[in-house]
């Protein structure tokens, strides 16, 4: 490595790296290359600053001789990345009384006392480390002015240092130890730094916002930080250095502006420069600044530039804008936008500038943020949407049977429950923002009440905010943003599309997550859970009907009745997804889950059927299994009760016939779930098959589909080989094979989750994470053995995970074809899927960015 100098002017050609003078440094280097006027500057590089924190001054004689013969500048940190922070700039090093002295004669004596005082307190307090409120002296003039030089000298028994070499040299140590305190390190730790994170310091000639003509200080950015719209923005003090201008009311408009006096109006060539030199930034910078500016007697200097602090909506609308101005390339754009940070532009959001009144914490299940008053069960939250009051429905956990309350509630909160309990599913696959797992609240359902672990207790009706994307929640009503899918959004989007080499689908059970998922340009459904289309409630009393039949054929009669319903569901998909693939499941759920479970909902079911309530109880009992996850569901239903598939191919089949005869064929996608030997796949497939011959010898008209299989058991990815000989595509379902593949219950896991990631037993919720190792082996040996069969098998993922970053890359370095994810999280999957295609492009890997 080349041998750095101890210090360097900041010069065009200078040997400046951010790595070792920090980014600050380096910006300003960028500057004086684009010719804008920056003060006079010196680098001290990390390993300067390093050895004079260990005891060896730097020659500061020499420093200062860059700085003509009454030299007064002065030093800001220059980490290498500015978030890692770094300690407090000091102004007007070189104040004595000579510069005083100079200064009365050019800008007057309260100017001169003003500077003078300011550097005695910050020297005072920042390097000799004395008490501040020794020095807080209020207004600045002559007597604060020597009571605080009186003050230093008591308190340091010497005199204020008049020599600027040595006034440098121990501010220069001040910051130097500064950083390598314990707390600064704790500190920017936590920001991300790196235990060996060193610190460069610029010293920089003063341009003083102070003077006789047009004089001040002030700072001016291009866009609005929240929106991402073009908008000149800033503050500008007269007589004033630093960042005075934020700070202080008295700071004016820099545009012409009705409520006020503005820069643009006492100085339109300077304020005209200022903007030029923005657009130069921007253009050669390649991002949105923020400059720092002083002005001395109307002469303008540009002290610094950094990027302009934004919202994630800001930060999208940036990157689309720089690249149709042709300054970024549209790779770069997608770049800079994180995937995870789109989820705040799809849904409201809670302004993170208000206050929060939090009295619950759990998991962030469902992002964005909803408020309502409080509901604790599916008919009141019905009721509440019927009302049109916005509600929030509080329970302990979901069940199938809460569906439609989840459907009419904005928000949800359960006590129990992780990342891929039946709330959080639903929530994510409504688009619904949902907290779950909040079990530090507690739930009193007969006296409907919540009570919070700090006591306060809500009822009924009760205005509470939902945070899906913190986990918390919140008392009252909070502030809300809202979302965000403009131009830019579907334009950032179709730009990522272009770049990315997986398909994206969606995980969609009703038209309203079909609607969704096209708004988000999935490219097709990849589940649809088709139980979900029987719990509304005409169909659920006749769903009780069949699990109630005592015979086959009594079966089939309830059956025939579900099928117009099921049909008319089917041809509503098909309308929507026009064009696209769409994958349905079979009935996957254990029969029981639609059974009511309390006492007077036996009994209502008993008037519904005609039937002795001690019948119906006995009935309901014996349908009651000890592990229903890992019992009469799935494919083992459809070989045990094959009306209920055959009823459902039947209404897949016939709604292909009505599309086509409209002219909108469809190839519908067939899918078996819970499968675990290949026999199971034969039996469904020859009733599919003969099914598929009835309703097109019926209709007259032909329609092709595909038939697959859903691998959410160990065993089926290890048999991929024989089951694909009669799958023409397999899914995996990794919610069901995580379970399975850990013997970990993914409705109870959240109870001891948390402790077992603490301690470092898992490194993640394997619900949330793909567990790559374990269940991700069973995906490659599947997806290996299945292709082994059948070169043409299409092989994709469709549980929970699919729209995670980590399990997108996951799949795509195995070759799946696609990966199908909630409607809601579908941008964030074709984005990051995007980010994953460009990491392995060598031409988009070497852009440099500044942050
Ligand atoms: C799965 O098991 O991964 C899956 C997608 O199915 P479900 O969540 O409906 O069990
Ligand atoms: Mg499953």
């Amino acid at each position: 490595m080349q041998k750095i100098a101890e210090f360097a002017e900041i010069t065009p050609s200078a040997d400046i790296r951010r790595d070792a003078h920090g980014w600050r440094a380096k910006c300003l280097q960028r500057l004086v290359r684009l010719d804008l006027p920056v003060p006079e500057t010196v680098a001290l590089p990390a390993q300067t600053v390093r050895s004079i924190a260990a005891g060896h001054p730097v020659d500061s004689k020499a420093i200062l001789s860059h700085f003509g013969p009454i030299p007064l500048i002065s030093v800001r940190p220059s980490p290498e990345n500015p978030d890692w922070g770094g300690p407090g700039t000091v102004l007007n090093i070189g104040m004595n009384a000579a510069q005083h002295a100079r200064l009365v004669d050019t800008n007057g004596r309260e100017a001169a006392d003003a500077l003078y005082l300011r550097f005695v307190q910050t020297y005072a307090t920042h390097v000799a480390r004395l008490d501040p409120d020794m020095f807080d002296s209020g207004t600045p003039n002559a007597d604060s002015l020597r009571d605080a030089l009186r003050h230093y000298e008591r308190e340091m028994e010497e005199p204020f240092p008049e020599d600027p070499a040595q006034q440098l040299s121990e501010v220069l140590r001040s910051m130097a130890r500064a950083w390598e305190g314990t707390s600064a390190r704790l500190l920017r730790q936590a920001k991300g730094a790196p235990v060996e994170a060193a610190l460069g310091l610029v010293v920089q000639e003063m341009a003083q916002g102070i003077g006789q003509g047009i004089s001040g200080s002030g700072v001016m950015q291009f866009i609005d930080p929240v929106t991402g719209l073009p908008l000149v923005k800033g503050r500008y003090l007269g007589q004033s250095q630093g960042r005075d201008a934020l700070k202080k009311t008295e700071a004016i408009y820099l545009t012409r502006d009705k409520r006020g006096p503005s820069l643009e109006d006492i100085a339109p060539e300077i304020f005209a420069d200022l903007i030029r030199h923005g657009a130069v930034c921007r253009q050669k910078l390649r991002e949105e600044m923020q400059i720092e500016f002083t002005i001395e007697d109307g002469r303008l200097s540009v002290l610094d530039a950094v990027k302009v602090q934004r919202s994630a909506r800001a930060g999208l609308k940036i990157a689309v804008a720089l690249a149709d101005d042709g300054v970024i390339s549209r790779e770069e754009a997608v770049l800079r936008v994180e995937p995870r940070a789109l989820s705040e532009l799809l849904h409201p959001q809670v302004d993170m500038r208000a206050a929060r009144d939090v009295f619950a914490k759990g998991i962030a299940a469902s992002p964005g943020a909803a408020v309502g008053r409080i509901v604790f069960s599916s008919q009141a939250a019905q009721a509440s949407a019927a009302r049109g009051e916005p509600c929030i429905m509080v329970r302990r956990e979901t069940a199938p049977e809460d569906i439609r309350g989840m459907h009419a509630a904005v928000g949800v909160v359960t006590e129990r429950g992780g990342v891929t309990s039946h709330a959080a599913v639903i929530a994510r696959g409504l688009g619904v923002p949902c907290v779950v797992g909040a079990s530090g609240m507690r739930l009193d359902p007969k006296e409907k009440r919540l009570i919070a672990a700090d006591g306060r207790s809500f009822g009924e009706g009760d205005l509470i905010t939902v945070d899906g994307t913190t986990g918390d929640v919140l008392a009252g009503a909070a502030e809300m943003l809202a979302p965000a899918l403009d131009d830019a959004f579907r334009k950032l989007l179709s730009w990522a599309d272009s770049f990315r080499d997986i398909g994206i689908r969606a995980n969609a059970d009703t038209p309203a997550d079909a609607a969704t998922a096209r708004q988000f340009e999935a490219q097709g459904i990849g589940l649809c859970r088709t139980e979900h289309m029987f719990f509304d409630e005409d169909r659920l009393v006749v769903m009780r009907e069949m699990i109630f039949a005592d015979t086959s054929k009594d079966r089939a009669a309830a059956l025939a009745r579900l099928l117009p319903m099921q049909r008319a569901d089917f041809v509503q998909l098909f309308e929507i997804m026009a064009g696209l693939p769409v994958c349905i499941r079979l009935f996957d759920p254990p029969l029981h889950e639609f059974l009511p479970h309390s006492r007077e909902g036996l009994r209502e079911l008993a008037e519904a059927l005609d039937r002795p309530l001690s019948e119906v109880t006995r009935r309901a009992e014996a349908l009651a299994e000890f592990n229903p996850m890992l019992g009469m569901r799935g494919v083992r239903l459809g070989v045990v009760l094959p009306e209920i598939y055959a009823m459902q191919a039947q209404a897949i089949f016939e709604a292909a016939v009505e599309l086509a005869r409209k002219g909108t064929p469809v190839v519908p996608e067939i899918m078996i779930p819970l499968v675990s030997a290949k026999r199971e796949v034969e039996l469904v497939k020859a009733h599919v098959d003969a099914i598929a011959a009835s309703v097109r010898a019926k209709s007259g008209v032909a329609f092709d589909f595909k038939l697959g299989v859903m691998v959410e058991t160990p065993r089926a990815a290890l048999r991929a080989g024989e089951i694909a000989q009669h799958a023409a595509f397999l899914s995996f379902g990794t919610n069901d094979l995580t379970q399975m593949t850990y013997g970990l219950s993914r409705d109870d896991a959240g109870r001891f989750m948390n402790t077992y990631v603490q301690q470092g037993v898992f490194p993640e919720d394997p619900f949330h994470i793909l567990d790559v190792d374990g269940v991700g082996e069973l995906l490659l040996i599947g997806a290996e053995r299945g292709r082994a069969t059948r070169p043409d098998l299409t092989v994709s993922i469709c549980g929970e995970h699919g729209g995670n970053p980590e399990s997108i890359g996951f799949c795509r370095k195995a070759g799946f074809d696609y990966v199908s994810c909630s409607p809601y999280r579908v941008p964030l999957a074709r984005l990051a899927a995007a980010h994953l295609a460009l990491a392995d492009r060598v031409d988009v890997r070497n852009i440099t960015t500044i942050s």
